[in-house]
């Protein structure tokens, strides 16, 4: 029996996990960190539900924190696995695990600072550096497009997702008892046309998805129109002596920025200005994003080739240390602050935003996805006054939000990426994406391409494969598949009907299963109101049927 519980990352766009289960084998997709207020960080704590140590690999798609960032924790309740992802994946979690290990750290001292001088108890990192040291030797990498045996009836294929360096989507097969179903996690899946690295990969086949919704309801500008946009505002801060600010995940959004204003002070759209980037997180992420140029898209390695690093340039100034990083606020010109985290939630860029937020020629630029409850999120959503350093700051300055910096594919990405996925008996789980988006994304999924969707609940279990699973009905062929050279004829409204087809077939009969099982006995004592139903349902077909004579 394979079965599965949705851990983290549903109706949320944090937390990321996913567990699997076949007889006694146990492992995890993704094992993220939440983030976003107290009563959601606090199932970091509690890994129970994980059982640590029975679980025997974790598939890691990629290493943003929300999906890297609790193995160090379940290493310390007794995981000892293997830890799966791609080279570039393992080189970044280095980095930004030990970094995420260094803030929590850091916060508990500043927790117990506090809670001492009322009397309280000191309260314990939920992981360290040192924890971290101790979980990267789980760690085994596999190549893009490699086939993997991972057990008995077990083989998974990392694919490239195009959201960050080393990001990758994750094919399953899973063989139980003579039948087989593919399981597709897409990970966070990118834009396609995001600089530096590859596009999304399509997958065509699979019987369950797993799909990511973080911008399920809403369409990106188009790449060129927010660049354009991002050098007025330059324009307009140098007009006025003043600075942007851009909080930025230390991964891939700063080198994107990194790349584009190298670009367009190449070609003269913009001075040649001071473009710090305080954030020694992405400084060193900078240097994996330089060793591992065998990821890179054509374009960037173009550049590479012809002896241009499009991530390096006098213009940039990278501050390691923290005395860098102060000079950096008496600098009077004009310039541009790149600084993590991107949520505003920790790091240097609190510094900054505490220096420029009640400034109003300073411009703020949030290019990256906001979590609710975060500060960068209370920022965009208008708040006038936001908490740093536990004092109130005004928020004058102008706030700019630009979407098509985004690493994330928009509705319409996600719904092109899916359209590729050819089984119309194919299951959606839709996840990664705060509920209401994930609802209206699940919805649009349903109606435009008639397929199962469920949004699932945080740590709702279900059967894949199984006894339980398998009282569905065999899937219902159509009375004549058209021939592949007849499909290029064939319009698109006959193919949905065809579909449509398909699929009344399959609740008919499935309906009818049920009902004869006997799980409906005693619908007539019971409840009346299915009786009236089927009834209506009759006299619907009946009345549809007459209408079409
Ligand atoms: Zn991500
Ligand atoms: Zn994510």
């Amino acid at each position: 029996m394979m079965r599965v519980e949705f851990l983290g990352g549903v109706r949320t766009v944090t937390g990321s996990a996913t567990l699997l289960e076949k007889g006694s084998l146990r492992w995890l997709v993704d094992c993220g960190m939440f983030q976003g207020g107290k009563e959601l960080e606090q199932r970091n704590r509690n890994v129970e539900p994980y059982r640590p140590r029975d679980l025997s690999f974790i598939l890691l798609t990629h290493a943003h924190i929300d999906h890297s960032g609790l193995i160090p924790k379940l290493v310390k309740e007794g995981f000892q696995g293997k830890v799966i992802c791609t080279k570039a994946t393992l080189d970044l979690c280095e980095v930004m695990l030990k970094d995420s290990g260094h803030i929590q750290e850091m916060e508990t001292e500043w927790q117990n600072r506090k809670s001492k001088r009322s009397g309280g108890n000191g309260a314990t990192p939920l992981y360290t550096i040192q924890d971290v040291e101790k979980s990267l030797p789980y760690f085994q990498t596999v190549g893009y497009d490699e086939m993997l045996s991972l057990a008995d009836g077990v083989k998974v294929r990392f694919q490239d997702a195009g959201h960050i360096l080393g990001s990758a989507l994750i094919e399953l097969w899973i063989e139980e008892g003579g039948r087989e179903k593919k399981l597709v996690f897409s990970g966070d899946l990118g834009s396609s046309g995001q600089p530096i690295v590859r596009d999304p990969s399509w997958v065509k086949e699979g019987d369950v998805l797993w799909l990511e919704s973080t911008y399920g309801n809403r369409l990106h500008k188009s790449r060129e129109e927010t660049v354009q946009e991002l050098l007025r505002i330059v324009q307009e801060a140098i007009k006025h002596q003043a600075k942007v600010v851009i909080p930025a995940f230390a991964v891939e959004r700063t080198q994107d920025i990194i790349y584009t204003l190298g670009q367009s002070i190449k070609k003269g759209s913009i001075p040649s200005i001071p473009i710090y980037i305080d954030s020694p997180l992405a400084i060193s992420a900078t240097e994996i994003f330089k060793r591992n140029s065998d990821c890179f898209d054509q374009e960037t390695k173009a550049l590479l080739s012809g002896g241009k690093n499009p991530l390096a340039f006098p213009e940039i100034i990278y501050t390691q240390k923290t005395e860098e990083s102060k000079a950096i606020n008496e600098d009077t010109r004009p310039g541009i602050i790149v600084s993590a985290s991107g949520m505003c939630e920790a790091g240097r860029i609190q510094h900054h935003l505490k220096h420029h937020l009640w400034r109003e020629d300073s411009h703020i630029v949030i290019i990256g996805y906001q979590a609710e409850g975060t500060i960068g999120r209370r920022i965009v959503d208008g708040a006038k006054t936001v908490r740093l350093f536990g004092e109130e700051i005004a928020v004058k300055a102008h706030i700019h939000t630009l979407g098509g910096f985004s690493a994330h594919a928009d509705q319409k990405g996600l719904l092109e990426w899916l359209s590729h996925l050819n089984n119309p008996e194919l299951e959606v789980f839709v996840n990664h994406g705060e509920e209401k988006i994930s609802m209206e994304l699940s919805e649009l999924i349903r109606q435009r391409f008639h397929l199962k969707t469920i949004v699932p609940q945080w740590r709702e279990k279900r059967v894949l494969l199984g006894p339980e699973e398998a009282e569905a009905p065999q899937r219902v062929m159509p009375e004549k598949e058209p021939l592949e050279e007849e499909r290029e004829k064939i319009s698109p409204s006959v193919e949905r009907l065809s579909v449509l087809f398909r699929h009344l077939d399959r609740n008919y009969k499935r309906l009818r299963r049920k009902l004869k099982k006997g799980k409906a006995r005693g619908i007539e004592s019971h409840d009346s109101r299915w009786v009236k139903q089927l009834e209506e349902i009759n006299e619907r077909l009946e009345k549809l049927e007459s209408e079409l004579e």
